[in-house]
Order: structure tokens, then sequence, then C-alpha cells
């Protein structure tokens, strides 16, 4: 069994020869709302998924870093945890625990060694964060362990340099966010300018609701240029228009601003961008006002048209994410939009707790009379972030 405490324990035990002094826990997630904003000091609203990934983790003395993870063939990789380099390649995935070590210790934070070994339920590049899961499993256990006294956000940050320096992945703050911080039964609000955080009431059970995630198990290739392009193409549109950031262009002044691209002579591609994220911006805040006022149903419209401008103005769908989005719509969803980076990984559909059966097939049957890999489709339950378990 694996993904309990016990065997994960009882995994490092026959690893390493001694059980571990804990097992920590932390959660993939889903993004309901917001996306492609992180990088533009926006808005985003992320939950924890019941997904976690586990790390048993005793200290060493001797600055050795042994990494073990029961989803890779590698076995255990053995490092020096004061002579770690940024993007050396070393260890394949275990660049995102060793990461954690490297960017505790450019912080300034005392750290020996350590063992560990980590097992996993959180699906992997399916856009649910499996490895900012990692990230901060391990520098949860190594906060606790090493009696480093950060907070949940200062340690979201240390995993996102990890992820960003050492592994080399342009990833934003909302992962690891996320993951560290998410509480049980809400949505996380995260400004990523200024890290501000307020749970929001995501109760979806209690309102008679479901929120369900569709896995395409499909990744195209083009997504990391695509990434890269899309974020330079935002930060050219702030520049066009004078801010910092996008996010800083009011939602009122939306139209003037992209007429003012346009007299500018800007590509219609930076165009379609600021309207995606100025846009994206405005729907974060139009949720949270739903849910604070419980009318969490109303939502759905607004996560549709999420979708609509991630696919018509960002152009980061896939064929298989606009099929899940519109075949969950015609079987009676309230809402459904693309969840993550796109180009593949996963979706979220939001639907009354009596269609989610009839939600299902209708996707499953349109995958597969579409030809499509047959997608995983699981349920959502907000849960909490980042803990410790034994
Ligand atoms: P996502 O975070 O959406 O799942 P990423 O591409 O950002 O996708 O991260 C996936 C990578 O993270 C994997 O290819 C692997 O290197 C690493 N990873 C995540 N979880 C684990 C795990 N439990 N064991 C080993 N590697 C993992
Ligand atoms: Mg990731």
């Amino acid at each position: 069994m694996s993904g309990t405490a016990a065997a994960t324990a009882d995994g490092f035990e026959e690893l390493y020869g001694a059980a571990p002094e804990g097992v920590w826990a932390a959660p993939g997630r889903v993004n309901l709302i917001g996306e492609y904003t992180d990088f533009n000091d926006g808005f985003v609203m992320p939950l924890a998924l019941p997904h976690t990934t586990l790390a048993a983790v005793s200290r060493r003395t001797d600055g050795v870093l042994r990494l073990h993870s029961a989803d890779s063939p590698q076995g255990v990789v053995r490092l020096d945890a004061a002579s770690l380099a940024p993007r050396s390649g070393a260890g394949g995935w275990a660049a995102y625990p060793a990461g954690v070590v490297w960017a505790l210790r450019e912080a300034g934070h005392e750290l020996g060694g350590a063992d560990i070994h980590v097992t996993s339920t959180v699906p992997t590049g399916a856009g649910l964060s499996s490895s900012a899961a990692l990230e901060v499993a391990t520098a949860a256990a190594l906060n606790d362990l090493y009696g480093l006294g950060l907070s949940p956000a200062e340690l979201a940050v240390l995993a996102q340099r990890a992820e960003n320096e050492f592994v080399g992945v342009p990833c934003g703050i909302m992962d690891q966010m996320a993951s560290a911080c998410c509480a049980e039964g809400h949505a996380l609000y995260l400004d990523t300018r200024d890290l501000t955080q307020r749970q929001v009431p995501f109760d979806l059970v209690a309102q008679g609701l479901r929120l369900l995630v569709v896995d395409t198990r499909v990744k195209h290739e083009l997504g990391d240029g695509a990434y890269a392009e899309r974020r330079a193409g935002c930060e050219a549109g702030a520049r066009a228009l004078g801010v910092r950031a996008l996010r800083d262009v009011p939602y009122a002044e939306l139209p003037d601003a992209l007429a003012r691209l346009e007299a500018a002579g800007q590509p219609e591609n930076v165009i379609r961008y600021v309207r995606h994220v100025v846009s994206d911006d405005a729907r974060v805040e139009r949720v949270i006002a739903l849910l604070d006022a419980g009318e969490a149903r109303a939502t759905g419209e607004i996560l549709l048209e999420g979708h609509a401008s991630l696919r018509d103005d960002l152009r980061v769908s896939s064929a298989e994410l606009d099929l899940a989005v519109e075949a969950s719509a015609a079987a009676g969803a309230l809402g459904a939009r693309m969840t993550g980076g796109g180009f593949g990984g996963s979706a979220v559909v939001l639907a009354e707790a009596d269609a989610v059966e009839r939600v299902v097939k209708a996707v499953e049957s349109a995958f597969a009379g579409a030809g499509h890999p047959a997608p995983r489709v699981f349920e959502a339950t907000p849960s909490k972030g980042a803990h410790r378990l034994r």
C-alpha cells in the first residue's frame, strides 16, 4: 500500500536500515481559476488535492544526501549537500529534493545531510504539481527536523527557488504556495505579488456540488517553449503599457489598454495575451465574490469563460482539454476549464453531485469516440497543505 505513512516509513527502513525520524505529506493541487497570471504578479485560486507526496526523512551528520523515490527506477541517489550546484543535471528527479537542500543552504540555514525516501499518489506531469509536492514535502521535513522555524509561505518560496534555479524550470509561485498553505474545505486566494493569502470557503459537498479533475494523460511537447513565449509576450505587453506587471492594468481599463497596444503597433499575440491575463485576474475576483456570497454554482459560467480565454487568446489548450470541457458542459456540468499550463494535462469540472456520473460517462465516451487515450477522472475534495504525519 503506497501512499500511507506506515508504508513509506517501512520503505525507508528497508532502504536505509533504520526507521525514519518522521514522515511528512505535501499535496498536489488544481487551480480553480487564474491561469498564467502568477508570473504577471496576479491572482490565483488553487486548492490542494487529497493526493499527496510523502517523504520519510532522517538527518545525517556527515553532509551526505541519500535520495530515493518509489516511483523512480533510479535507485538511491547519493549527493554531497555542501557541493550541490544548480542545473548540474545531477540526479534526474533527485534534483527537486536536492534543490530544496541547496535553496535552504543558500538562504543561510545550517543543514547537515539527510536520508529521504518518497512515495506519491500525485500523478506526475499531469499539471497537478507533483514537482511542488515533492519539493514542499522535502522542505517541510527539513524545516521540522533541523528546527529552522520557517513558515509555510517561506518554505514555498524556497521550494520555488529550488525549481527555478536548481532544476531550471521557470515556474511561478502558485504550485508551492498551494502545496504548503492550502486548508481543508477551502480554496487559497493568493496575490502572487506580495503573497497575501486568504482561505476562501469552498465546501462543495455541503452545497451538493462536486469538483472533478479530468487528467487527459496527454502531454504535448510544445509546452515548454510555449510557456516561455507567453511569458515574454506578457512582459512585452506590460512594458508597452508602462506598468510593472499586467496585474497593474485594472479590468475596467482593459479596452483602453488594448486600443493603446494596437495603436502602438504591438503584435496581435501580445494583445491577446494581455486580454487573457487581465480578464483572468478579474475572473478570480468574481469567483471569490460568488464563493463569499455562498453562490458556488454561479462560478461555473466563469470557469467556461476562463477556458475560452485560454483556448482563444492565450492558445495553450489542446484538443483533449477542449473536448473534456465541451463534453462536460454538454452533459450538464455547471462549468469546466483547463487547469495548469495546458497543452494536455488536466481540466477541472464543476457539477451538481447528481450529475457526476453522467458527466464522467460523457467525457469518457467523447474521448473514446475521438480516439484519445482514456482520461483519468477523479474527485477533488479541497484538502490540507503540507503537514507532518508521524
Ligand atoms: P507536475 O508538477 O505537473 O506533475 P512537472 O513536470 O513539473 O509536472 O514535474 C514532474 C517531475 O517531477 C517528474 O518528471 C519527476 O522528475 C519529478 N517528480 C515528481 N514527483 C515525483 C516522485 N514522487 N518521484 C520521483 N520524481 C518525482
Ligand atoms: Mg510541476
